[in-house]
């Protein structure tokens, strides 16, 4: 029993380790590659795939081993018979011969296969994906290995399935941060596209010099890509900032950096050509301003005139329109679709500044820190996380920050009515070609229920080694009480056996001392085996105690009565001390003998010849709770200190049990175990050399009976 259930402990151990690898990884096809690493130590055999339903097709995410099929694969579900019958039924299926089996579909590597083992990877009502096992070896599954399987893959689903939303999440924001950009294309064509532009701004106006500049993508600088003119030559190719020193606009570039800023502004590089006035206009796409058209003289005077600014404006929309064809942009429709998903999904997004204040975020995260949009707008997230995690969350913020690498942190954060949520939150700088100046960005996730699941799982497993440590003990206590018994139980049987014998061969004139000692031996088993199974019915709480009124008296001589023969045998003065009249004890009557048979035949036992064992009885006032005492004392060894604890505990047998002293350390049990049913107590007093006390203390009650036996006694 020992053997399995510690199988099965280090089983969950590996299990709960695998979950938290699995879900600590950074992204999906990281934890399909964790999961397999672990399937590996957890079940081996010669392949292991993770597959991912899309459709109605298994992509391989994940695998290893020689039976594997690669990853990156996409296997029809239709064709693989065995993969569909575990999808279709929600439970692991397992092909011992596939050989044998008609539903067999080999797959690319999977040749080989001798036997086969499937988990279906589950939603709450749909399937997510497989978990696959193959073997070179036929019948290499057993039921273990199917029920592990289902184990394995109910733990690991929801966490593969996060991921996989995660990733799509981070996916679908990628893309909707993307801003236009310019297509794949010669600059000749783009040149060629815009020229008659400024060909005709050059001679509407009689400006000297004529030119387009752009911004091939976001966060680049502008580019001239057409002039027209006496300087054509040195302004084509020329790369301006956009500053917004020519002609009173500028490219929005927020979050430049230093370097960028340094460095003459675009007015000083035009000056240096020998140009001195300019009237330039913005160039749109999708309302984002991408280039400026521009005309130039090389001197200070005049003004380039109403009609000049008018044409300019129309050749400006004009060029525009020739850009947003050369320009690549995320339709529209789709556009929608991301803004839609952004805002619906259940998982909290926010765009953040470098040092954390939230910039943007969607309605899951106001949910999740259970506040308005208003109150995040410009907030620290970690003025929201729990005291204890703010400092993890802000070292992790600035590693990001430092690093550009992706990370992970657990946080707890406390709603509006005061309940604690556990969240994970994924940080990540902004990967977008608009320049974002280092914007990161938060996805959080609930994880509450994980939590949970995690702590369970933890204290379920802590139990188990609790249960199984005690179940260990309670073997070992088992075993010597086994052993204890057995040897207890054979020396009266041998006894017997050798009398009975005599009885029948022996002298004549000894019969009765041959019957005698019969009798006496088959007393002691007797008694033994009645504690074996009182101790048993304790156990079961089974035990029942029936009280009565009666004196203790008579019981106190009936007993000293039974054991006189034995005494004067052993050389030892039995004494009755009791004086006067008892009060009346509200006990079971037979619990009572035994308890006195129990204590007087431990004294008689231990006490040397010429000692005495005696027994008292007084009644006993403490603090209000009367109580009737009966004591049996001797002048034996007496039990040191650190034993008088211990001798109450089972199968215990202290240093004055010596090596020819019978007894099965079971007595003082009972004793304890039976005033403790009678709502009493027994009292040890001993020292060594000088003898022991043992001290029956039981309640007395007022009339005699308790007061919520009374209705009881009346009825009898
Ligand atoms: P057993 O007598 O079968 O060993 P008990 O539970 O009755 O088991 O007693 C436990 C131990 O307490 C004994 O082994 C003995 O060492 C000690 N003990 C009990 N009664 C006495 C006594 N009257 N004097 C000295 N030692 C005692």
């Amino acid at each position: 029993m020992n053997g399995k259930g510690s199988r099965e402990t280090t089983a969950r151990t590996h299990l709960l380790d695998l979950v938290r690898h699995v879900s600590l990884a950074a992204d999906f096809p990281e934890a399909a590659r964790s999961l397999v690493d672990h399937l590996w130590d957890l079940m081996p055999c010669d392949g292991i795939s993770v597959m991912w339903l899309d459709g109605e097709h298994l992509e391989v995410v994940a695998s290893r081993g020689s039976t594997a099929p690669l990853r990156g694969l996409s296997l029809p579900v239709s064709q693989v018979g065995s993969a569909r019958a575990a999808l279709d039924g929600w439970r692991p299926v397992a092909v011992a011969h596939t050989a044998q089996d008609p539903s067999w579909q080999p797959v690319p590597g999977e040749g080989q296969v001798k036997s086969w083992l499937g988990a279906p990877l589950r939603g709450d009502n749909w399937a997510l994906g497989l978990l696959e096992w193959t073997s070179l070896r036929a019948s290499r599954f057993g039921e273990a290995d199917v029920t592990l399987s289902a184990d394995i893959a109910r733990s690991v689903a929801p966490i593969l399935y996060r991921a996989h939303l995660l990733d799509e999440a981070r996916q679908q924001l990628r893309e909707r941060m993307e801003p236009p950009a310019l297509r794949d294309m010669p600059a000749m064509s783009l040149s060629a596209a815009l020229r008659p532009v400024v060909d005709e701004a050059l001679e509407f106006t009689k400006a000297r010099h004529a030119y387009v500049f752009v911004q091939p993508a976001a966060g680049q600088r502008l580019r001239c890509m057409v002039a027209a003119g006496e300087l054509r030559q040195r302004i084509e190719g020329l790369v301006l900032r956009g500053d917004g020193t020519l002609g009173g606009w500028s490219v929005p570039m927020q979050g430049r950096s230093e370097r960028q800023r340094a460095g003459p502004s675009d007015r000083e590089i035009m000056a240096g050509l020998g140009i001195k006035r300019t009237l330039s206009l913005p160039l749109q796409v999708d309302g984002r301003q991408v280039g400026m058209l521009g005309v130039a003289e090389p001197h200070r005077r005049g003004d380039f005139g109403r009609d000049a600014i008018r044409l300019m404006t129309q050749l400006a929309s004009q060029a525009s329109v020739i850009l947003e064809h050369l320009y690549r942009r995320v339709p529209e429709q789709d556009q929608q679709h991301y803004q839609a998903v952004f805002q619906s999904s259940s998982l909290g997004v926010a765009m953040m500044a470098p040092r954390g204040e939230i910039e943007l975020c969607n309605p899951a995260l106001v949910n999740l820190l259970s506040t308005s949009d208003q109150a995040l707008a410009g907030h620290k997230m970690s003025e929201f996380l729990a005291e204890d995690d703010v400092q993890r969350f802000d070292l992790a913020l600035e590693e990001v920050g430092l690093t550009g690498q992706r990370r992970q942190v657990d946080a707890r954060i406390r709603s509006t009515w005061g309940e604690e949520r556990h969240v994970r939150i994924s940080l990540s700088k902004a990967h977008t070609s608009l320049e974002t100046g280092g914007n990161l960005v938060a996805i959080m996730e609930d994880i509450t229920a994980l939590k949970i699941l995690e702590q369970e799982r933890v204290d379920h497993l802590s139990q188990l080694r609790e249960k199984n440590a005690q179940l260990q003990e309670l073997d070992k206590l088992k075993s010597r009480f086994v052993s204890n018994v057995s040897h207890e139980l054979r020396t009266p049987l041998a006894v017997i056996k050798l009398y009975a014998t005599l009885t029948r061969k022996g002298r004549p004139d000894k019969q009765a001392y041959y019957l005698q000692t019969i009798e006496q031996e088959t007393h002691r088993l007797e008694t033994m085996v009645e504690n074996i199974l009182d101790l048993t019915r304790m156990d079961r709480e089974e035990l029942r105690v029936n009280p009565e009124l009666f004196s203790a008296e008579e019981i106190i001589v009936q007993v000293l009565q039974v054991y006189k023969a034995e005494a004067e045998r052993r050389g030892l003065e039995l004494r009755n001390h009791v004086q006067g009249e008892l009060p009346l004890l509200w006990a079971d009557r037979d619990h009572l003998i035994q308890l006195l048979t129990n204590l007087v035949d431990n004294a008689l036992k231990y006490t040397l010849r010429g000692g005495q064992v005696w027994v008292a009885a007084r009644v006993l006032d403490e603090s209000g709770q009367r109580c009737l005492e009966i004591a049996v004392g001797d002048t034996g060894p007496g039990i040191p200190e650190n034993e008088q604890e211990k001798v109450f505990e089972r199968f215990y047998r202290g240093s004055s049990s010596g090596p020819g002293s019978t007894g099965t350390g079971l007595g003082l049990a009972i004793v304890r175990e039976l005033m403790s049913q009678h709502g009493g107590r027994v009292v040890l007093q001993s020292e060594v050399g000088k003898g022991s006390v043992f001290a029956l203390q039981f309640p007395l009650y007022g009339g005699g009976i308790p007061p919520d036996a009374r209705g009881q006694e009346d009825n009898r």
